[in-house]
Formats: structure tokens, sequence, C-alpha cells
């Protein structure tokens, strides 16, 4: 019996169904872009353990400065004792993040606790309730993080009842049939008749969907949404939480757009592969909350805190941004020229380095094929290829490789995933 399986026996015997594995391999070790497994078998990472290492994993400088940290102390929780290296991350975020205002910023530790302290901070400013959010967007696994999620099965199923006076609208997807105008008109026909804009507390958005499927609102969609919130007195609340810290060739994916969104909710590759989330705002908002309302034991971790330091230092020095958006051209070359000798690949799209491939049966987008996706993740690993699926209908490949990951192995990886693209979609 291989290692592997062992493991995958121990794992059925002690950890519920409920938490899936998308490939039962156990891990042994990893640097930058590559994971080697317990039985030695070698894979090429393109799935940066959900875009959270963008920066590799183990990067030296990552390395160093949790070693350092890890000397000094681990943990006092930043309520009681506090420690420099969550005011200088938190300085340097501020910094960073888009637009004039002045900043602060507020460290958590997961993603979604990140989600919903944005929002507990939005109502508490305007006083408001209500929150708007997206058909397939995804905010995490929380209650509240389940109501903001725009897809049912398996996030939200079963597990009502879920907070109230949150709203969905749809995402624009042009490739779906769904223009920005509908998205906008069906915002303003919820004004009309769900709820009226002065009772809105928020609009949370994600800039590039991620588990979504990886389509992008454009610029001028979220400069729409950013003057809607203006006239309306709502605030609005980027999650960057997989988008964020060079992915989309811009350290935050608002940039693109050249919006300031008044709170953003990251997390992932913040981190450098340690937990850390934060919520990034407008100061007068964040310190409007009283005392003692924010924060929690582990909120921002030193040893964490140490790491996002290396990691801006990283994204900075080896020019991630740029790289991002190289990566994310050479995946598109590979996948266009794949796209015209197949009929199965639908679209090919990216953002910065947030490239996506969409399987349809006979290049119809209304005829998904998510078994043919995961039929690829599969067969893919078995060449040593990690990839991951997403999409609101199951049918989209997604490539997070580290910025970092050399040209060499990318074209490797691509190599390796062409040829079983092509036999699978051959054989349909
Ligand atoms: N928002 C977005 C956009 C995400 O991609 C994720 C995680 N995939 C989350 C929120 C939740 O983050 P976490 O799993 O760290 O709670």
């Amino acid at each position: 019996m291989s290692r592997n399986s062992e493991l995958q026996a121990l794992r059925a015997a002690n950890i519920p169904a409920g938490v899936a594995n998308l490939h039962n391999i156990f891990v042994d070790r990893a640097e930058n872009a590559e994971i080697w497994d317990v039985d030695g078998n070698h894979y090429i990472d393109l799935a940066a353990g959900i875009a959270v290492n963008n920066v590799g994993h183990r990067h030296p400088r990552v390395v160093a400065a949790v070693e350092a940290q890890l000397k000094r102390f681990t943990h006092t929780c930043f309520q009681i004792t506090p420690y420099d290296v969550y005011v200088h991350l938190a300085e340097r975020l501020n910094r960073l993040a888009p637009g004039p205002s002045p900043k602060k910023t507020l460290f958590l530790t997961t993603g979604v606790e990140a989600v919903e302290n944005a929002v507990k901070i939005a109502r508490y400013y305007t006083g408001r309730s209500g929150v708007i959010a997206f058909s397939g967007g995804f905010h995490g696994r929380t209650l509240l993080g389940m109501a903001l999620t725009g897809k049912v099965v398996p996030y939200k199923s079963g597990f009502g009842p879920l907070p109230s006076d949150i709203y969905h609208v749809p995402y624009p997807v042009e490739y779906h049939g769904k223009t920005e105008a509908d998205s906008l008109a069906a915002l303003d026909a919820l004004f009309r008749y769900d709820i009226e804009p002065s009772r809105v507390a928020a609009i949370i958005i994600e800039p590039v969907q991620g588990e979504g499927g990886f389509y992008a609102a454009s610029p001028g969609f979220l400069q729409q949404l950013r003057q809607r919130c203006d006239e309306h007195g709502i605030l609005l609340i980027a999650d960057e939480i997989q988008t964020g810290f060079a992915r989309t060739g811009k350290l935050f994916a608002c940039e693109r757009a050249g919006v300031e969104p008044d709170l953003m909710a990251v997390a992932k590759s913040v981190g450098g592969g340690l937990p850390l989330s934060a919520v990034i705002g407008k100061a007068e908002i964040l310190d409007k909350v009283a005392a003692g309302g924010l924060g929690s034991t582990y909120g921002g971790p030193p040893l964490s805190c140490a790491a996002g330091l290396a990691v801006l230092d990283i994204i900075e020095e080896e020019g991630l941004c740029a790289r991002a958006e190289r990566i994310g051209e050479q995946i598109v070359a590979w996948g266009k020229s794949l796209q015209a000798e197949t009929r199965c690949i639908g679209d090919v799209r990216t953002t910065g380095a947030m490239a996506a491939l969409e399987f349809v049966v006979d290049n119809d987008a209304n005829r998904p094929d998510p078994d043919l996706t995961k039929a690829i993740v599969a067969a893919a690993a078995k060449k040593g290829v990690l990839m991951l699926a997403c999409g609101i209908r199951g049918n989209v490949i997604r490539f997070l490789p580290p910025l970092t990951i050399s040209d060499e192995l990318l074209n490797e990886a691509l190599k390796r995933a062409r040829a079983v693209i092509l036999e699978l979609a051959a054989n349909r």
C-alpha cells in the first residue's frame, strides 16, 4: 500500500466527508511552483493553494522572515500586547491600497473573517442593514459568508436559515448572455421592488469572480457601481481575497478600474502561505467602530504579518505585477491555439494571471461540460500537473500558478495539460 493510500484511509476514517479533496495526493514538501507527494511523485503546481502562494511555496525571504519572527515570539494577541510587524504591515498596506483617502487596516486570519468584518463595519458606519452581493460570487463558508455567496449547491443547501437582508443581482458575464446593462438594471429593479437604497449598507463584489469562474467586471462596470454607491450613501466593498497581491497584474484588481473601494477584504496571498486576512479601508469608516468592537484572538498573527512584509518586498523587487501579465499572455496564447483545435473550449480568458478555460459541448456556450472539466483535472494530476476547476456551472479550469514560476516549468505544465485536453476531447 502506498503512503498516499494509507493516509487516504486514515483521512476517510477521521475527517468528515464535507471537507472534500480535489486530489488524493498527500504533500510531503513544496518549493516555489513544485510539490512532491509522500510517495515521491512530482507535480507542477498551477493551483497555488487557491491563489495563496502568489510568491511560491517557501520563498526564501518568507522563510527567513518567519524564522526571525519565530525566534522572537509567536503569539501575544494584538489586543493585549501589540507588536511591531502588525503595525508595519498595516502601514504599508494603507499606503498601497487604491485611492487617495487615508486608510487603516484591521488584521484577522481567514478570508471569510475579513468579509464578515467588512460587512459588520459597513453596517455600523451607515446604520443600515441591507447588503447586496452578486450571483455566482463566493465570499466564504460561515453563515454570513454563505448568505453572501451566490451559489446554492454545495455552499448554502441545507445550512439555513441564513442571515437576512442579503440580496443578489446578476454578475455581468457576457459569455452567458448577461450584460453589464442587465446587471445594472437588476440593481435598479432591486431598489424598486425589494429594498430602498437608503437601507443598503454595502454592495460587495469580487472585481474578478474567483470560485464563480474567473469572470471579470469591466472597469466601466466597477465605476458605475461606485457611482451608484455614492449616489445612495452605500459603501462599496471589494472582495480582493482571490484577486489581490499582483494576481491580476496590479497589487489589487480595483486599480485596473481606477476605483477606490470604501473597504477591501484581502486574505490568501497576503500571508505568503501563512494564515492572514485584513480589512483595509477608509480610515474615517474603520475608525468609527467603538473600541472593543473589532478584533480576534489570532487576528494578524505575528508569523503571518512578518511573512506579509516579505511578500510585499518580493512583489515589488521581483516585479510580480508585470510577471502576472506575462504569465496570463502565455496561458491565453496556449489556450487560444488549443481552442482552435477542438470544439470543447468555449472561452479563453484572463485578467493578469487569473486565467481560465471554459469547457462546453460543441462550442455551444449554453452546453457546459463539467464532466470533461473534472476528467481533465484528474488526468492532468496523473501527468504531474495540479489544476483547479471552478465556475457556477463547474466547467471552468482556472490557472493560478505562483507568479514566481519559471517560464520553463510553466511551459512544461502547459505542454502536458495540452496533451491531456486533446486526448480527452478526442474521446468525447
Ligand atoms: N472570498 C473569495 C473571493 C474567496 O476566493 C475566498 C476563498 N476561496 C473567500 C472569500 C473565503 O476565504 P477563506 O476560505 O480564507 O475563508
